[in-house]
């Protein structure tokens, strides 16, 4: 299918970007590495009337990692770049996880994390476990920066609480605690290269068997990533005893609200959140003892 017909915009620094932003105003839409605004444009979904690529600007590029400060994925960075860091696997290793479930190799190689992100499909491989480790997104615009802790982010289906003339320029992953532990689970019954008909992403603090914190956060069961509250409520001061995880599991199915669509019906979404969110549990308890 044919593009629509777009003025092309490749500004070299953060400053013009956000200048041609201003300037061009209502209509302008930003390109990360393409993967979903190509295809809502090639679908007649999204006829922009200028795109402004951000892949020159070198200051939105990289991933840092600091042992005090946590880690740092620059605007442009490719999932297939924060599933093969060294860093992201050895310290963030859910984060790297979901980078490399997402999609396939190909897309990978185009797509960002923050594309991933600001595209704010509620199945979006990469926000559950974001939200659930307190990730944060930086946001610069005409005012300055600001910071929002993802849980805070998501608006609705394609919504996120950037406005426009704003550039998100780096996702801000707090170091994992000690004694702390994440996991991501999805699944998606159509294949790899589908999205997840439901994904879940949780991070456990453990004080020997027990759980004395608890961040779960359910994909593809709402209009936006949810934290399953009490789901959390429930299982924090308990040891996560095989009974605990199911009355977990069981707990956050309830908390989902899920539509059927052509990937799956509700009732499986629910039945399958109950069992991705024990076995999230699990793991993420497990990765907390290592
Ligand atoms: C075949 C195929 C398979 C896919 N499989 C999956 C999958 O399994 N899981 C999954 O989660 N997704 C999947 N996707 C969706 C997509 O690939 C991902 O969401 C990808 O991470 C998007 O990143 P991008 O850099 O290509 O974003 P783009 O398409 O460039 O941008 C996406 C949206 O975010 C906005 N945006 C981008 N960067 C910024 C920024 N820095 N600041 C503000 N706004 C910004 C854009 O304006 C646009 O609205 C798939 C897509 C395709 C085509």
């Amino acid at each position: 299918m044919p593009l629509p017909k777009f003025e092309y915009l490749s500004p070299k620094s953060l400053e013009e970007a956000l200048q041609l932003l201003a300037d061009r105003g209502e209509g302008t839409h930003l390109l990360a590495g393409g993967t979903d605004l190509l295809v809502k444009m090639a679908h007649g979904h999204l006829k922009p009337r200028a795109v402004i690529a951000l892949k020159q600007i070198d200051a939105l590029g990289g991933i840092r990692f600091d042992p005090g400060k946590g880690l740092f994925i620059g605007a442009t960075a490719l999932l297939d770049e924060v599933a093969s860091h060294p860093d992201v696997k050895a310290h963030f290793p859910s984060v790297a996880y979901a980078a490399q479930q997402t999609a396939n190799v190909q897309i990978r190689n185009m797509g960002t994390l923050a594309g991933n992100l600001c595209n704010a499909a509620p199945s979006a491989d990469n926000a559950p476990v974001l939200t659930a480790m307190g990730a944060e997104a930086v946001i610069a615009g005409p005012k300055g920066e600001r910071r929002v802790a993802l849980d805070r982010f998501f608006k609705g289906p394609g919504q996120t609480v950037i406005e426009p003339g704003e550039i998100l320029t780096a996702v801000h992953v707090p170091v994992i605690p000690s004694g702390f532990g994440t996991s991501y689970q999805h699944v998606s019954p159509r294949g790899k290269v589908d999205i997840a008909a439901v994904c879940v992403g949780a991070m456990v603090g453990m004080d020997g068997a027990t759980c004395k914190e608890a961040r779960i956060v359910l994909g593809a069961v709402a209009p936006v990533p949810m934290r399953a509250e009490k789901t959390e409520a429930l299982v924090r001061g308990k040891a996560l005893t095989p009974e605990i995880l199911e009355k977990a599991g069981r707990q956050a199915s309830e908390e989902a609200r899920p539509i059927s669509d052509m990937r799956a019906g509700a009732e499986y979404r629910k039945r399958m959140t109950a069992v991705l969110t024990g076995r999230a549990l699990k793991q993420a308890a497990e990765a907390a003892a290592n």
